[in-house]
């Protein structure tokens, strides 16, 4: 951020989609507090500020009779919040489209929160007169949205094109968002190991893909590590396997074969006979589940040559979780990855932690400190690390 902002209105888009509970309380505020330090340095550089941001879904729940429900999806809930996190008063704009005067009006120092934008249908139609308009509002547009830069919306990737280049830039949390993806995918130092873990193989082929070409060490667990033991023609029992993606986990092993890497699946799984964390359980080779057993989480010899790879590892990258780590009795593969990778940062080594499941085990083990970066970008992130250019990141660098 080296645009100085004495005298400028700064219209910015944060990502305050935060949880509230039934009395509309915040319960979680940490999307709030990251964009923070972006929004005091336009403040004590001496511009001020008008704030967009989205809040849940209200055209997909509107009220029975087809309005929207402004009682729950406001956010004038966040107003009192957001002035005691900056130490002013934040002004409310209750329509996004006929904010002008009030924007006009701000004096330095002030801060200027705009309606849910989501509000509108224009928002996620990315509808030009609507950015257009919002545009209008402010002198530089700010982009501190990570989590939405992967989508076009108005306020997030089509306002961007009103401003010219000296005009709009990333803030703080982007900055450091896209810096360190592209640190881990562009330009690691090596090895560079990348721990791909979750549900569905389904979900992650595109990030498998691109792996393929970047990384060094691939180590696959959780459920998607069953559909590459039965591509090797092992007995999965009743674990997780997409059968109709038993071709393409063949493919990426040959491939990766070919290409000299390294993609390492855990030898053996901690079985359970049901999806339960008090199920009957115990340890088996991952290629040896009988019939009646599942594999919820990867067993002690995978601990130790998935740990002993990451502790060599000068870049890691983690995505989703080595078994059901939200099962107490099945979150030791996932604890003992996350503290490997402790380790390993304590030791020089560059560790992201990026995507929703790992970022939430991470802060699950409380070891959030003790890694390089925690991505708040859940689905934002996948799709940087998948190689694709984020629509939102595209529209401040042209
Ligand atoms: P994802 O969103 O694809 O990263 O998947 C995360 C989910 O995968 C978590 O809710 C885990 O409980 C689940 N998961 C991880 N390992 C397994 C497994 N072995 N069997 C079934 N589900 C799993």
């Amino acid at each position: 951020m080296n645009i100085n902002f004495k005298d400028k209105k700064a219209l910015v888009r944060v990502d305050f989609n935060v949880p509230l509970d039934k009395s509309y309380q915040i319960t979680d505020d940490t999307r709030i507090k990251a964009a923070i330090p972006t929004l005091k340095k336009i403040l004590n550089d001496g511009g001020s500020i008008i704030l967009m941001s989205h809040l849940g879904r209200p055209l997909e729940k509107l009220n029975a009779d087809g309005t929207i429900n402004k009682e729950k999806f406001t956010l004038h809930h966040l107003v009192n919040h957001i002035s005691e996190l900056l130490g002013t008063t934040v002004q409310f704009a209750e329509d996004c489209k006929n904010a002008g005067e009030q924007a006009k009006n701000l004096k330095n120092g002030e801060v200027l929160l705009l309606e849910n934008t989501r509000f509108y249908p224009e928002e996620e139609a990315g509808d030009e007169a609507f950015s257009k308009q919002l545009a209008s509002y402010g002198d530089i547009y700010v982009n501190d949205a990570f989590g939405t830069a992967h989508r076009a919306h108005a306020s997030t990737t089509v306002v961007a094109h009103y401003f010219d280049k000296n005009h709009k830039c990333f803030g703080y949390l982007m900055e450091a968002e896209v810096k360190n993806a592209t640190k881990v995918m562009n330009h690691p130092d090596r090895p560079l190991t990348a721990i791909i873990g979750g549900a569905k193989v389904s979900d992650k082929i595109l990030l498998l893909e691109k792996l393929l070409d970047v990384a060094d060490n691939i180590i696959v667990g959780g459920g998607m590590a069953y559909t590459f033991m039965r591509a090797m023609g092992g007995n999965t029992g009743n674990s997780l396997v997409e059968e109709d993606r038993i071709e393409l986990a063949k493919e990426i092993m040959e491939k990766a074969k070919s290409k000299g890497k390294n993609l390492a699946l855990p030898v053996d799984s901690k079985i359970a006979d049901a999806f339960s964390n008090e199920a009957n359980q115990k340890f088996a080779e991952s290629n040896q589940i009988e019939s009646g057993w599942m594999g919820l989480d990867i067993g002690p010899k995978a601990i130790a040559a998935f740990s002993s790879i990451i502790e060599n590892s000068k870049t890691i990258l983690w995505n989703g979780p080595m078994g059901v780590f939200e099962m107490p009795n099945f979150a030791t593969g996932t604890r003992s990855i996350a503290e490997s990778i402790a380790k390993s940062t304590a030791n020089g080594a560059f560790s992201l932690i990026g995507g929703g499941d790992s970022v939430a085990a991470i802060n699950q083990m409380g070891l959030n400190d003790e890694v390089s970066y925690v991505s708040t970008g859940g689905g934002a992130m996948l799709e940087f690390l998948e190689g694709k250019e984020l629509p939102g990141v595209k529209a401040i660098n042209e």
